[in-house]
């Protein structure tokens, strides 16, 4: 099983729960870590994510909850960073690094709003060419550490497929060459890509990002994983985390990242 989880939202951002209601559901579950990623600022989204304000309350929240329950569970501080997000001005104990929004033609269009917004901004901005989306999106991800040096995980790879069982964008051989490339290109860096199982959570999709087949190439590469569920709602602090534990497994790891009070470690696959 796994018991720990670096990818969660709280009311600071967009998730429905508290940091308190999060701890709670996690040392209910028998976690031993938990690690928050409020959403760092974008102007977007500026309603859902953390300005520096919202983010000192954030932090302190987090840091209190840390005191509070550490005989119960391991808390962690952490932020995710988009590649259009401002520099941070603090430091947090990790950083996500995630690609949510491309800026076409000056009109930033997010890739995992909604799929009507992601249609229409295809419609609009790429003619419909999806390929040619695709290759925006990885060439975004491609410059992932160039934006976010500080970043210590990749966050969900190939977010643009979230929608897949409502819109699905077409898997070309063009698409899985581009996806490739930016993965091996980003293995080299040494952090672990998210294995991401929030959109089981949220009812978008059945299975966890990323694919087979990406996987199998991040493994290729020499990348490594770290298993999150990306969690907006406490009941699904874990969910999917079986069928990522499987896919994982199938595509050839044996291992996953997690981090401790020594930083990111490698810990055998339950
Ligand atoms: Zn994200
Ligand atoms: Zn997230």
């Amino acid at each position: 099983m796994i018991t720990t989880n670096f990818h969660t939202h709280t009311t600071f951002c967009d998730g429905k729960d508290t940091p308190e209601e999060m701890v709670l559901a996690a040392i209910n579950k028998g976690f031993s870590a938990l690690g928050f990623s409020g959403h760092a600022f974008f102007v977007l989204d500026a309603e859902i994510s953390m300005d520096a304000q919202r983010q000192r309350l954030y932090r302190a929240e987090i840091l209190r909850l840390r005191e509070k329950y550490k005989n119960e569970i391991e808390i962690y501080l952490g932020i995710e960073q988009d590649t259009w997000s401002p520099p941070l001005e603090y430091k947090y104990d990790y950083v996500i690094a995630s690609a949510h929004n491309l800026l076409k033609n000056g009109v930033y269009c997010p890739v995992d709003n909604s799929a009507e917004m992601m249609q229409d901004n295809l419609l609009r901005q790429w003619g419909g060419d999806q390929d040619a989306y695709a290759e925006d999106y990885f060439a975004e991800c491609w410059h992932l550490f160039d934006k976010i040096p500080q970043g210590d995980v990749i966050g969900h790879i190939d977010l643009i497929t979230k929608y897949d069982e409502l819109f699905s964008i077409r898997r070309s051989e063009k698409y899985f060459s581009m996806a490739k490339s930016t993965v091996e290109h980003l293995a080299k860096y040494g952090k672990p890509f998210e294995i991401n199982t929030g959109a089981i959570g949220r009812g978008y999709r059945t299975s966890p990002y990323p694919c087979a087949e990406l996987l199998f190439a991040i493994k290729k590469a020499g990348g490594r994983i770290v298993i999150n569920s990306d969690c907006h709602n406490k009941d699904f602090l874990d969910c999917g985390f079986d069928d990522a534990v499987a896919l994982a497994r199938d595509c050839g790891f044996q291992s996953h990242t997690i981090l401790t009070k020594d930083g990111w470690r490698e810990v055998a696959l339950p």
